[in-house]
């Protein structure tokens, strides 16, 4: 009999959050499931890893693990010393909320999928664009995509930001990051002593309609499937942009990483 693949499901929400109930109960269908997720909300993290400071590791229950650091801590943590198996996938999610355009660079979801593509292994960053949305429905309404990224994997260095509309959406766009733009980013408020504390982080202005992007794509009630790059490298800019602002003289090399294809991983997924 072959082994079931290993399926590592993490989130930045936290391992008592109803998303990453739901993720685990869906991926169960495909594989062996480990949850090894943060033991508090650490949403907007982004990639942070603990360097400074030890690291707890407790079992809540059988396969699940709770751990006092980051979303990428527990996905290092896990492939490198809890599992005792390379997994075969990522799953990070099912975030309350949405986390579309920008909020990319700041989300520890999709920082946990970014951590576990640094390490060879397909991974898929899943949000549920309404905080209260059933959960249920929105681990359902990925279960294929799952399936198919289990079974292909992911092109090398990508990883899968999805957003996911609530309802029980059936269809999928393949998207670019649009643009949000936050309004009043800075709430400040006054202590009982009188001192003047703030609370930053703002309210979404209405996502712009831009066509193909992911915001669009969500509005219309579609699930969004973004591919993010782990290189920032901005190619047009290195080939040419920067040329015209005077950067002529520095000279660049191609890029003998691109065009990226399927490669193999240090952890057991077939190279192509
Ligand atoms: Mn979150």
């Amino acid at each position: 009999m072959t082994e079931k693949p290993l399926i590592l499901v993490t989130n930045d929400d936290g391992i008592r959050s109803p998303g990453i109930r739901a993720l685990a109960e869906v991926a169960k269908a495909f594989g062996e499931v480990r949850v090894v997720a943060p033991e508090t909300n650490r949403s907007g993290v982004a990639h942070c890893l603990s360097l400074l400071h030890p690291l707890r590791c407790t079992e809540h229950e059988p396969g699940w693990w709770g751990v006092d650091g980051t979303p990428s801590d527990c996905v290092y943590l896990a492939v490198h010393e809890i599992l005792n198996r390379p997994p075969a996938m990522v799953l990070s999610g099912i975030n309350a909320g949405p986390n579309l355009s920008y909020d990319v660079h700041y989300s520890g979801t999709v920082a946990a999928a970014y951590e576990a593509a640094l390490l060879g292994l397909p991974a898929i960053a899943l949000s549920s664009t309404d905080p209260k949305a059933d959960f249920v429905d929105a681990a359902r309404a990925v279960a294929g995509l799952i399936e198919m990224t289990l079974r292909n994997g992911l092109p090398k260095d990508v990883t899968l930001n999805v957003n996911i509309p609530p309802g029980r959406p059936t269809k999928y766009q393949m998207t670019f990051l649009g643009h949000r733009l936050f309004l009043h980013r800075v709430h400040r408020r006054e202590d009982p002593r009188g001192s003047p504390y703030y609370w930053i982080g703002g309210v979404p202005d209405v996502p712009a309609d831009v066509p193909g992007s992911d915001c669009d794509a969500v509005s219309r009630g579609w699930i969004s499937i973004t591919p993010l790059s782990l290189d920032f490298t901005h190619t047009t800019a290195l080939r040419e942009d920067m040329q015209e602002l005077g950067f002529e003289g520095a000279e660049s090399v191609p890029n003998p990483y691109s065009p990226r294809r399927f490669g193999a991983s240090p952890y057991g997924r077939p190279s192509e």
